[in-house]
């Protein structure tokens, strides 16, 4: 049988990378592409040996032009620190990218899956955030690139969707981790493993009484790739994709403390500008149209975390 042919966009990143070890795995045939803005050649050197692995480097801003049978649409900037460096360029990777990719699988007739994000959510007035909730975002923001860009991708995967009759599916990813992640990109649990492991004084922004819900990345890509190949055409979207359990950011600096066994103080800095305060994904959707919840719990995802960066620093 013909092996089926899957792109993978933002397939160096942290996430993708992990989906292409993934589908390769299933016996999948990945090209991998990326502009390699925030994904590493490290990420996939493990799969460059694989003849059904290909990559190819390229902004998804620009039309591209392959045939394949599925699409994983990644390609984004996912950490503040990142999409806030040339903001203009992240919603143009978001809008523009997803109408070249909604484009280039409206030709081919490909299953389009979306990585969004519960950043759609803003700093959410209810809680937990099920899909039918619209969201409290500013749209002139220094958050905005990234959360206005994710909602007009949206609004145009169900336009294809309801003009072209295209197969979508649409996830809202919350805060994932693991194994990957880039060390310098400034999300929380890199940031505090990284620091731990230094010694170093921990950074917690505000009182540290602000939420967050972190996925392990193998209980997130179990989502991201049931969502593609184990519901019916007719399950579209949006779908919240994350662990429910619920911490703050001062309990998870405490955790990593304690797991890392480091002497690092914490200390608090300021705040910065709409920080969401509270976030938790309610799964029921998930749960009911593939069975999927995640099963590691925090402590047991940060084990592996742990070790990764331990043995990434001793490297450079
Ligand atoms: P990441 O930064 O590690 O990966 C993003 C990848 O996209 C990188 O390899 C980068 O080089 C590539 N990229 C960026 N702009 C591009 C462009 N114009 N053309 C081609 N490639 C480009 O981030 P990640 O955590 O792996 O996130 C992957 C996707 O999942 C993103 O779309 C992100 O918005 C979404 N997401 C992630 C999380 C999370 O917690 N990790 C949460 C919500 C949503
Ligand atoms: N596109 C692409 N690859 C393809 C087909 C289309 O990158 O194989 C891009 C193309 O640049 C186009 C965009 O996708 O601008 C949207 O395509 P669509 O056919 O929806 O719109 P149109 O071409 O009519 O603007
Ligand atoms: N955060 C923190 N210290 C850090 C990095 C992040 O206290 O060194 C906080 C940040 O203010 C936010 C939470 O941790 O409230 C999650 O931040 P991250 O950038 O990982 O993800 P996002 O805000 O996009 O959910």
């Amino acid at each position: 049988m013909k092996k089926k042919r899957v792109l993978v966009t933002g397939g160096s990143g942290f996430l993708g990378s992990h989906i292409c070890e993934r589908l390769l795995g299933m016996g999948r045939e990945v090209i991998c592409v990326d502009n390699f803005f925030t994904g590493r050649k490290d990420n996939i050197l493990h799969l460059m040996d694989n003849p059904f692995f290909e990559i190819i480097r390229h902004d998804v801003t620009f039309p591209l032009y392959v045939e394949v049978d599925e699409i994983y649409n990644l390609a984004c900037p996912a950490s503040p620190i990142h999409y806030q460096h040339d903001p203009v360029q992240t919603t143009k990777t978001s809008v523009h990218g997803a109408i070249n990719m909604l484009g280039l699988a409206k030709r081919i007739r490909a299953k389009i899956f979306q990585a969004s994000t519960s950043e759609v959510y803003g700093d959410p007035e209810i809680h937990p955030q099920t899909e039918g909730y619209w969201g409290n975002v500013n749209p002139i923001g220094i958050r905005s690139c990234y959360d206005e860009g994710k909602r007009c991708a949206e609004t145009l995967f169900f336009d294809y969707n309801r003009q072209h009759d295209l197969r979508i599916k649409v996830g809202r990813i919350f805060n994932t981790y693991g194994p990957r992640m880039a060390m310098d990109d400034g999300r929380v649990v890199s940031n505090f493993v990284v620091q731990a492991l230094r010694g170093e004084d921990i950074t917690v922004y505000g009182k540290g009484e602000q939420t967050r819900s972190f996925c392990y990345v193998d209980d997130m890509v179990d989502g991201i790739i049931g969502f593609m190949e184990n519901t019916l055409d007719d399950c579209i979207g949006p779908m919240n994709l994350g662990n429910p359990g619920e911490f703050t950011i001062l309990e998870l600096a405490k955790t990593i403390i304690e797991l890392v066994g480091s002497k690092s103080r914490i200390v608090f800095r300021e705040l910065p500008l709409d920080d969401p305060m509270q976030r938790k994904p309610d799964i029921t959707f998930a749960k009911r149209s593939m069975n999927w919840e995640p099963k590691v719990p925090l402590r047991d995802g940060l084990a592996p975390t742990v070790e990764y960066f331990d043995n990434y620093l001793k490297k450079i």
